[in-house]
This record gives structure tokens, C-alpha cells and sequence, in this order.
């Protein structure tokens, strides 16, 4: 039989008679159908035989039509069939679209990276998808027939009733609430994990109620999708947590300091209550960050704000404006005596040392306080006005605290004024060099002299390094200055050389911050060479601080300059750190016992231990020893008998100007002339108290 594919295919009606010459109509029609779905077979007949009927519709046949027909019985019957054979393929099209249109629907929902749900009239799951899964840990299954309340964290159970079982479904159904859900896995934990969301949700309603009245229609339950947004609101919240903190310490910075006291500020507005501003600035942190480098400075930083944090309350705001400086909010005290005590406890608190990366640590801080209402009535103001106080505690010495008051602002002025009159104190030459001599006590003569830089203001007269030189050092301007001296006193040595005074050695005081300059050596180099002087007759005195640090470009300008014959001695040693192991790093030549021991020798009291121990260290090192601040005879026979033979000090002379050193070192009798505090005095008491011989 051929195939029927090509020419049966788009046959809509097959009219078929029962009884053909040589093939049987039934067999016909069971090939028929057995080839094509959309043909249809009316079987015609003579046969009157009711099985015959029987047999044909059984068989597939739509009707049957029995012979001899009427033609419009026909007619009517075949249009029927037609009819109904163009409704069964409409039909078949439409529920293969229907089919693909929820096989497509159920992959987008399955697939969703949302958690898309319908919940019941009374809040129970119908369905949700298999996000679900991956999402919070729970299985499709387990959460059918639950209440919603099951995954949501319970302090937003609340919120989410709004959501989650939204029953309006016009546009004013919630869209985008933040609900936080819960993930089934962290349920154990303490702080169990929480997935945020945001749920949108609309009301199902019963359509076949016949009603129009929507007022009148059953609720179904809901429809409602999920959206994690975890992510993203860990992003936000960072970005939000950056542009508010620092980012080292993690505290407030400077504009959430400020919006705290804004807000604390209106509120004591009306209740009348009392705020306290504290302004921090580490002492000399600068140099820690210098002598050691910044990761060490920053470590040392958090470790600092981890100890305030400890000072404050809940309700304070600690907070860093930048570098070193802290700022804290205290924004309902009971009085103005609150905020010193406070003040205090910082400084009792910073004085167990800090051990950072191995390393031993001693920070103090300068505390500046003022006070709302009486120190000013906006943020800036008292912000301003703490500051101040700060500067005043720098300023008399650092390592306190102080409360503003009206005088500070015309000190506050008048140092600011100071640093724009240093900067041009250089180009002015404004500056001069005392010099303080270094007398042998065994060789009864001056060896060397420290050079003592002065200011000669125009207005203040006379003043001394302790009003300009640590702002010199915060300002950068200090390296300008010890250039300056370095070039002036080598050009004094240069001419009491030139005068036969050969046999001195000239100290000069240099600030750590020209370590960091790469031109340190070089600069040192030139100044020996433009005064023709040898190496050794120039000793640089610097603070122990600098040699805490491995910084190996600091030992190697060390050693190259050690190497040229140039004296490396320790300025105020003792005073600043504990270890001591740099000596043995370090080309020094000699240690200046600070002046704070020396005061301590006084008669009838004990020698201190810390005397001999320093007096031990620069033996066992071999090193030469200078005392500085001797001002009484009982000071120096007691140093001299403990082996420390170099001596300065206002005993044998102040440090004085250049042409009145000339004078002593070149005529000794001019001695006679000079001011009783003079070297004639000591070089007198040296005679009487029989050290002389
Ligand atoms: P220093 O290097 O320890 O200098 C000794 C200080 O002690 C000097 O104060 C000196 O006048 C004072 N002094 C000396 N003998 C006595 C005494 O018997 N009793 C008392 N009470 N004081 C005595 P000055 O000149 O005010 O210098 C203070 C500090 O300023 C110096 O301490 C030094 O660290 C720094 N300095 C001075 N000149 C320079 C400089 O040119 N560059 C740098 N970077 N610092 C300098
Ligand atoms: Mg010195
Ligand atoms: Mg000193």
C-alpha cells in the first residue's frame, strides 16, 4: 500500500462506503486512522445490518450514514463533522501552548534566583520554589502547609504580615519591604544567619464567584516574591560604615563626631543639660612614626583607640579626627567636673606601655576639654575651643589635660602667629647659635661646646628652642633650621681653628626627621668640606628614639657618617625607652646623662641605681660620658668620683654667644671679666674643692 503521508495528510473528510469492490471500507478507514490523527471518516452504507453501524463508529468513523441519504442529511452531517474537526484541532493547539507555557513558567520559576511563593487565606505555604533550598536551607516539602512566620526573623515578623501576606493586589500592595529570613542551617548559632530580602507581593482572589463587586470575592491566599539583597546590603552598609568611620581604628570620624554633637547639642538645648568635649593629640607621635615607620605607627594607632574605647560609656562617641588626634563626646554629664575626670582617666589609662610587633612602647597625650554651655554653643566652636585647650597643654608641657578658658584664645593666636613668624624667622636671620661649653674635669680645660640655637624674635626678644622647636619639628620647618646651624656653627669652628684653637669639638643638636632625608650624609659631608674641618672635631647629639628603629637606611647613614670620623652621641639618654639592645646596633660614640639624674644628686640622698647603671652601660660599651644640668659642686665631685670626668652645665657657664666663647677660650684671664656664673666660678670651685690637681 503506498504511504499515505504526502496525500492524506491535510485530508479533512473521508466519506467511505462499508463494502468496496476489492478492499473492505472498515479496513480502509482503521489505515486511515491509523496514519493521520486530524482525518475524518463518515462510513456510508447500504448495509442495514445495526453491526455494521456498530462496527463502523467503533472502528473511528464519525457518522454513519445509512443509503439510499438525503442529500441535505448530507450535506449537514459532513459540515458538522468538518465543524468539529476545526474545534478539536483549535483545541489540541491551544493545550500544546498551554502545555509549553507552563513547562516554560514552572523552569523560570524553579530557575528564579527569587524565592516566588503562594500562601493560603490563612498564611500557609501552597507552594514555593526550590530557591528555597539553596537559599535558606529548607526543603520545598517540609515548608508546604507551614505559616510563612517559620522563615522570617522574628524581630521582623511584624513587618513581614504586611508583606508576606499581602491581600491587596492593586497598585498600593507592598513592593520591595525588607523582611530578614532565616537560614535553617545557623538556627543553632547564637547569632544565626540572616538573608535579607526585599517581598512584593499581591492578593488571589476567586474569579468564578460571578460577582463584580471585588468587595464580594473570596481571598485566595497570595502571591508573593523574595528577593535576596544580601549582598548588597552588606555593600551599602559598608560604603555607608567608610564614609562615616576611620578606617583604621573603626571609630566615628570627623563628620559623624560632628553630626553627634550636633544632635547632643539640640537636645541639652532643651533639657539643659551639659556636654563635654575632649580633644586628644598623642605627644611626639610623630617621631614614633619617623624613627619607626608607618605600619608600626598605625599598630600602635588602633592599639591607642582600643584602650580610650575602654574610657568611655555606651552613650560617648570616641572618634579620630585624623593622625593622631581622638576627639570624645560626652554628652550628658552632671557636671562640668565629669569631663575631667574622664580627661584623667585617659592619661592614667595610656601609662601601662604598649607592646607593638615586639617592641615597647610609651605613648602620653595631651587633653584639651570644653564645655557646652559655657565654652561655646555650636559644634565648631566648642570643637575649636578643645583644641585650643590642647594646644595649651602642648605648649606648658604635654602629658596633661586642661580645661579652656577665655586667655587660652589670644595664646592660641599669638602661637599661630609664632609658626608664620618661624617661617620666615630663616630668610630674616633672626636666628643665633649660644654656645654652652664641655669642660674636662680631669683636663681642667673646655673640649668642646654645644651649639644652642635662639630665636632673636622681633617682638618677644630672646627665646629658647622649648618655645619653637618641637613646632618646627610638627611644621617640617626644623630641617631648614638645622641646616642653618650646621652651616653656622661649622663656620664659628672654622674660625677658632683658624685662631689656634684646634683641640675642641663642636656638638650640634639634630632633630630624627633629617634621618629621612636622603641627602642627610651628604649635607654633613659638605659643610666638614666647605670649613675644611676634620670629621672628628663635629658630634652630632640625637634622641634616643631615632634608634629604636631597624630602619636600615638610618644605621647605614649612621655608619657612613661614623665611617667619615663624625661623633654620634645620645642626647637626655635614659629618659625615653627601656631598651638598650640599639647600642650594640648603633655607631655611637658617647651618651649625655640627661639633666633629670643629674638634679636627683643632692646631699644626704642616695645615689640613684639608674646612675650607676647608666654609668655601667657606657663603661661596658665604651663609651664616653657627658653629664649635662651640673649645677652645683656637690653634683659634680659626686660624678666625677663615679667616673663621668665631661661635665655641662650653668655650674661653669650658661651656653653664651659665639664672640663671648672666643673671648674665654682665647685670653684666660678674660675669665675675670665675664658674669659670675662664668666659667672663672666653676673653674674656682674645681681649685677649692681640690679636684684640680
Ligand atoms: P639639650 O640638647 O639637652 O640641651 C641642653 C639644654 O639644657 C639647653 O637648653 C641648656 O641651656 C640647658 N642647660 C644646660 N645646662 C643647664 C643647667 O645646668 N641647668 C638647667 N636647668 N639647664 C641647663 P636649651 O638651650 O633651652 O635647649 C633645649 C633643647 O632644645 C636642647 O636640649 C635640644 O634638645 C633642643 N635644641 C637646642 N638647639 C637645637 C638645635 O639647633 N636644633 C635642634 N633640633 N634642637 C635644638
Ligand atoms: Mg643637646
Ligand atoms: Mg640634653
Amino acid at each position: 500500500m503506498p504511504s499515505p503521508r504526502s496525500s492524506h495528510k491535510d485530508t479533512a473528510l473521508v466519506l467511505l462506503d462499508i463494502h468496496l469492490p476489492d478492499i473492505s471500507g472498515l479496513d480502509l478507514m482503521e489505515w486511515i486512522t491509523n496514519f493521520t490523527t486530524s482525518t475524518r471518516v463518515i462510513m456510508v452504507s447500504a448495509d442495514a445490518n445495526i453491526d455494521s453501524a456498530i462496527r463502523a463508529l467503533r472502528g473511528g468513523a464519525v457518522e454513519y450514514i445509512r443509503k439510499p441519504y438525503d442529500l441535505e442529511e448530507m450535506q449537514l452531517k459532513v459540515d458538522n463533522a468538518l465543524h468539529r474537526s476545526r474545534l478539536e484541532r483549535c483545541n489540541a493547539l491551544m493545550t500544546a501552548r498551554l502545555e509549553f507555557s507552563e513547562r516554560m513558567h514552572r523552569f523560570l520559576v524553579e530557575n528564579s534566583p527569587d524565592l516566588i511563593y503562594t500562601l493560603d487565606a490563612n498564611g500557609c505555604f501552597m507552594f514555593i520554589n526550590g530557591r528555597v533550598e539553596s537559599l535558606l536551607g529548607y526543603s520545598c516539602d517540609e515548608l508546604i502547609g507551614c505559616k510563612y512566620t517559620s522563615i522570617v526573623y522574628e524581630e521582623d515578623i511584624s513587618i513581614a504580615h504586611w508583606a508576606f501576606s499581602e491581600r491587596r493586589r492593586d497598585n498600593r500592595a507592598m513592593a520591595n519591604v525588607e523582611v530578614r529570613l532565616k537560614d535553617k542551617n545557623s538556627l543553632h548559632l547564637f547569632k544565626p544567619r540572616l538573608i535579607v530580602t526585599t517581598v512584593s507581593a499581591i492578593g488571589v482572589y476567586d474569579e468564578e464567584c460571578g460577582s463584580n463587586d471585588p468587595l464580594a470575592r473570596r481571598f485566595l491566599g497570595t502571591y508573593g516574591v523574595a528577593q535576596d539583597i544580601t549582598e548588597r546590603k552588606k555593600a551599602e552598609e559598608t560604603i555607608s560604615f567608610q564614609a562615616l568611620h576611620d578606617h583604621l581604628t573603626h571609630l566615628p570620624n570627623r563628620s559623624l563626631f560632628k553630626d553627634r554633637l550636633e544632635h547632643s547639642l539640640s537636645q541639652a538645648k532643651r533639657n539643659g543639660g551639659v556636654i563635654g568635649v575632649l580633644f586628644i593629640d598623642l605627644d611626639r607621635f610623630k617621631l614614633v612614626n619617623d624613627s619607626y615607620g608607618h605600619a608600626e605607627g598605625d599598630d600602635l594607632l588602633m592599639n591607642v583607640a582600643q584602650r580610650l574605647r575602654n574610657c568611655v560609656r555606651a552613650g560617648d562617641t570616641l572618634a579620630r579626627q585624623g593622625g593622631d588626634e581622638f576627639t570624645v563626646l560626652l554628652p550628658d554629664l552632671y557636671g562640668p567636673e565629669g569631663a575631667s575626670i574622664i580627661a584623667g582617666k585617659i592619661l592614667d589609662i595610656l601609662k601601662t606601655p604598649f607592646q607593638v610587633r615586639g617592641q615597647e612602647f610609651r605613648i602620653t597625650a595631651s587633653i584639651g576639654i570644653a564645655l557646652y554651655p559655657q565654652d561655646g554653643n555650636s559644634a565648631d566652636v566648642l570643637l575649636k575651643n578643645a583644641d585650643i585647650a590642647m594646644y595649651e597643654v602642648k605648649a606648658s608641657g604635654k602629658n596633661d589635660y586642661l580645661c579652656f578658658t577665655d586667655k587660652m584664645n589670644v595664646c592660641h593666636h599669638e602661637r599661630i602667629s609664632l609658626e608664620n613668624e618661624l617661617r620666615q624667622a630663616i630668610n630674616c636671620s633672626e636666628f643665633e647659635l649660644h654656645y654652652q661649653p664641655q669642660i674636662s674635669i680631669g683636663g681642667d680645660r673646655i673640649v668642646g661646646l654645644e651649639a644652642l640655637i635662639r630665636w632673636q624674635h622681633p617682638t618677644h626678644g630672646l627665646l629658647g628652642p622649648a618655645s619653637f622647636i618641637d613646632m618646627a619639628e610638627e611644621s617640617g620647618l626644623v630641617c631648614n633650621i638645622t641646616d642653618w646651624v650646621l652651616a653656622e656653627a661649622c663656620g664659628q669652628m672654622a674660625k677658632w681653628r683658624e685662631r689656634g684653637l684646634v683641640d675642641l669639638r663642636i656638638s650640634v643638636n639634630v632633630s630624627p626627621l633629617e634621618f629621612e632625608r636622603s641627602d642627610f650624609v651628604e649635607r654633613i659631608k659638605c659643610n666638614l668640606a666647605r670649613f675644611q674641618l676634620p670629621a672628628n672635631c663635629l658630634e652630632l647629639e640625637i634622641t634616643e628614639n631615632l634608634l629604636l628603629n631597624d630602619d636600615s637606611s638610618i644605621i647605614d647613614k649612621m655608619r657612613q657618617l661614623h665611617n667619615q670620623g663624625v661623633r654620634i652621641s645620645i642626647d637626655d639618654f635614659g629618659t625615653r625607652y627601656s631598651s638598650l639592645n640599639y647600642l650594640r646596633k648603633f655607631p655611637i660614640s658617647s651618651i649625655k646623662i640627661d639633666q633629670s639624674f643629674v638634679r636627683e644628686l643632692v646631699e644626704g640622698v642616695h645615689v640613684s641605681p639608674i646612675l650607676h647603671a647608666i654609668l655601667g652601660i657606657a663603661q661596658g660599651f665604651g663609651l664616653h660620658l657627658v653629664a649635662e644640668g651640673v649645677e652645683t659642686p656637690f653634683q659634680m665631685k659626686t660624678l666625677s668620683e663615679l667616673g663621668c670626668d665631661e661635665m655641662q652645665g650653668y655650674l661653669f657657664s650658661k651656653p653664651i654667644p659665639g664672640v663671648k666663647v672666643e673671648e674665654v677660650l682665647m685670653n684666660p684671664f678674660s675669665i675675670h671679666r665675664t658674669t659670675p656664673v662664668f666659667l672663672r666660678d666653676s673653674l674656682i670651685t674645681l681649685k677649692s674643692i681640690g679636684l684640680d690637681t
